[in-house]
């Protein structure tokens, strides 16, 4: 496309557009499903999207003059897993960002709660947050050699669980326009 812009307003880049799914739910939480004004506008020439919300802000092209979308919504539903990717984030989150042996926020790094050595695995069932001391302090034993016991044993988390946590824990930047569909479901829930 060629497209122009007004150098004096935001850049275009700095323009993400949260997508929903069909139902309005954001696609995803975590991360939170954001896309670029190029691959926003594409969904939305390709009629895959609705526009709900958009910037003040336009870009042009030879033809037409166009409202960057703030917020889009699928046309077709996707299905949801159930379940989150296992990921850092999301492992920290399930956690609440706080050592699961002492309860400390500062430096966490990841324990294997029954460590490699006698077979322990990577996964969500076996993997805690630790703060680096207790890390350390705790090292190849199972809990029960160093008499460390996680306050919650590592679990697979539900996405709707996730969801609730992620609650407490907002994400740095959210535009206006989001916030409805960010905070509707604990509307609801409340
Ligand atoms: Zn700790």
């Amino acid at each position: 496309m060629g497209v122009n812009f007004a150098p004096h307003l935001p850049k275009p880049e700095s323009c993400p557009a949260l997508v929903l799914n069909a139902d309005y739910r954001p696609l995803s939480y975590f991360p939170l499903s954001l896309w670029n004004w190029q691959t926003a506008l594409k969904a939305v020439f390709l009629d895959r999207v609705s526009i709900i919300s958009e910037y003040d802000r336009q870009v042009h092209s030879p033809s037409t003059a166009i409202n960057l979308p703030s917020v889009i919504a699928l046309k077709k539903f996707v299905r949801q897993p159930r379940y989150p990717a296992f990921t850092r984030f999301n492992l920290f989150l399930r956690d609440e960002f706080c050592c699961q042996y002492c309860g400390s926020p500062h430096d966490l790094t990841f324990d294997h709660v029954i460590p490699r050595a006698y077979g322990g695995r990577t996964s969500w069932t076996n993997i805690t947050a630790a703060c680096a001391p207790c890390n350390l302090r705790k090292g190849g034993r199972t809990p029960e050699e160093a008499q460390m016991i996680p306050m919650r044993w590592p679990h697979r988390p539900t996405n709707q669980e996730l969801h609730t946590r992620g609650r407490q824990f907002p994400p740095n930047y959210l535009h206006e326009s989001w916030r409805d569909f960010l905070y509707w479901d604990a509307e609801l829930e409340s």
